[in-house]
């Protein structure tokens, strides 16, 4: 028998009209090129997005087609992410900052038919332009006076494209299942791969976040999200601000400046942040160097790679801000785990809960985990069984576009492979101890190298630091310790690894420390561990 409630589709139309009902006041407010401090409200974007929609019905475009963006974080790129979805079309975000051959392969495999393009990004797109294939257009994300000057055909200026379309628009009744938004991983290995979201998963997820426990968004809120845009859909902020009504900063190009976003913060009453850790690193070295306080943020969410402990305590005990570590991927729209105390949790000391605080946290309600041995057994959740990390859920991507049935992601019973080694504890705290790709296999047993690298971030004259394996006669595998020094700091290699001492077991200890002047960062702000192992190809322990 079943329930006899409404079958109401989980469509982003739905959200885009309640945000325009209740909360159209809310302010967003954006940094530009055109505007330095552009502000406008949750009515005006939609109103605006209904505008869009009408111009996107006039390109001959079929339900599901793909339109582009290469956009920082601004009101028009939220714009495009409610027309293009709303409307039928899939919003495929582009990272700008991956290399040239991926930017190409990737426009061509998605079939991208039009463009919008923040106007920094044209003199990119003009080296691109001559090998994608299927554009028919291009518009720049900017007014009539700021147009840049171009060879390309068919390109127009946004402001001009929907000025003239009436902001009346009837969102079409759309299947929940069907595709609402793209982005491709960065491929570290191989090509990128698209991961498709559907309206009904971008919702869920959205409700998941909003929760107490996640990122705990309400209408009183004012959001800065310094994850971008361009990158799994800012880690899903664009829908659950406009669900609860919460205020948008957004920092448009200005995302590593951690001047600007001091700023944003303070003028703008910011209380609550999202980054990965590099980003937070520039924004804590700024406010030491200008003596500045964070008062007016509460709670910042840090994911995308392992926090450092040193980075939690800083905004702990410089700037009273609690630190919710987030874990999480591409493929999984993208947050699986957060981390909040437990009941009773908060009785322990400032200590204990640090060693709380470096996990990645615990899986949200819609998320199922579980860690397998090499044999396929599931590991207990006991602290200490660590191995290959799996996700089943209505938010993690069942395959990849146009590589379905053939990417060996997914095992026969239907979970996600995450290509991440984990540890989970009897509370339900998930700790990722490396990339299944990453590890560091001595003598046969692993060390994890985002372990040693938290320890010697604490190190007060490592600005940076990264742990890889580097082959070893009699061991297999032994670590190297890179670190890039902070600014007149000058460590001996010898005082580095001692900071080890009764840190981690003794045979963890890395066997030599190499400085250089800067780590190699992915298109999202990590530590490019491939590009570091090919650097160090040639090096040799010393005997
Ligand atoms: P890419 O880096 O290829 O763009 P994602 O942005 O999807 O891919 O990154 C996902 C990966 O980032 C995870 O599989 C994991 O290895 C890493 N990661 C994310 N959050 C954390 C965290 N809190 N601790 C450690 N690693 C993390």
């Amino acid at each position: 028998m079943n329930g006899l409630m409404m079958d109401r589709p989980l469509l982003i139309s739905s959200i885009a009209r309640h945000a325009d009902r209740f909360h159209h006041e809310r302010e967003i407010v954006s940094v530009t090129v055109d505007d330095p401090l552009h502000r406008t409200s949750w009515g005006t974007v939609i109103g605006r997005a209904r505008q869009l929609a009408n111009a996107l019905g006039r390109l001959g475009l079929k339900q599901g087609d793909r339109v582009a963006t290469l956009a920082w974080n601004d009101h028009r790129h939220l714009e495009i992410y409610y027309a293009v979805s709303g409307a039928g079309f899939v919003c495929h975000t582009i990272n700008p900052r991956l290399f040239p051959e991926q930017l190409i392969f990737i426009l061509n495999h998605a079939e991208d038919r039009w463009l919008f393009i923040d106007p920094l990004f044209m003199p990119l797109l003009e080296k691109l332009a001559a090998q994608v294939t299927g554009l028919e257009g291009v518009v720049v994300l900017t007014d009539e006076a700021h147009m840049p000057a171009t060879n390309l055909e068919n390109v127009h200026c946004y402001e001009s494209f929907i000025a003239a379309e009436k902001s009346d628009y009837e969102w079409p009744d759309l299947d929940e299942n069907a595709a609402s938004a793209l982005c491709y991983t960065s491929g570290t290995t191989g090509d990128p791969k698209g991961v498709l979201y559907s309206h009904r998963s971008t919702l869920l997820h959205a409700y998941a976040v909003l929760a107490p426990d996640v990122m705990g968004l309400s209408c009183r809120d004012s959001v800065l999200p310094v994850v971008p845009l361009f990158h799994v859909n800012a880690w899903g902020v664009p829908y659950a601000a406009a669900m609860c009504g919460a205020k948008l900063v957004l920092p448009g190009p200005k995302m590593a400046d951690g001047e600007v976003l001091y700023r944003l913060m303070d003028s703008e009453d910011v209380n609550l942040a999202l980054g990965v850790p590099t980003v937070w690193l520039a924004l804590l070295q700024y406010t030491e160097k200008a003596g500045k306080r964070l008062d007016k943020l509460e709670r910042t969410i840090i994911g995308g790679a392992a926090v450092p402990r040193m980075m939690i305590e800083a905004f702990r005990d410089r700037h009273g801000v609690e630190v919710r570590q987030g874990w999480g991927m591409t493929e999984m729209s993208p947050v699986g785990t957060v981390n909040t105390l437990k009941a009773g949790m908060e009785l322990l000391s400032p200590e204990e809960k640090l060693d709380i605080g470096v996990k990645a946290g615990r899986g949200l309600f819609g998320c199922e985990l579980r860690v397998m041995d090499d044999e396929g057994r599931e590991l207990p959740w006991d602290g200490k069984s660590y191995g290959a990390l799996q996700v089943r859920g209505p938010w993690v991507c069942s395959d990849y576009f146009k590589l379905e049935g053939n990417s060996e992601s997914h095992t026969a019973d239907g979970w996600f492979g995450t290509g991440d080694v984990a540890i989970i504890d009897a509370e339900g705290f998930v700790t990722i101890t490396d990339r299944t790709k990453d590890v560091i296999k001595s003598g046969g047993e692993w060390i994890s190298s985002i372990e040693l690298e938290n320890v010697i971030m604490s190190h007060p004259s490592v600005a940076s630091a990264a742990v890889i394996g580097i082959a070893h006669e009699k061991w297999g595998e032994r670590p190297l310790l890179v670190v890039v020094r902070k600014e007149n700091a000058n460590p001996g290699k010898q005082e580095l690894l001692e900071f080890f001492n009764d840190k981690v077991v003794s045979w963890w200890i890395p066997n030599d420390v190499a400085f250089i002047d800067e780590l190699p960062l992915t298109a999202t702000g990590k530590i490019k561990k491939l590009d570091l192992r090919k650097q160090f190809a040639d090096y040799r322990f010393p005997d």
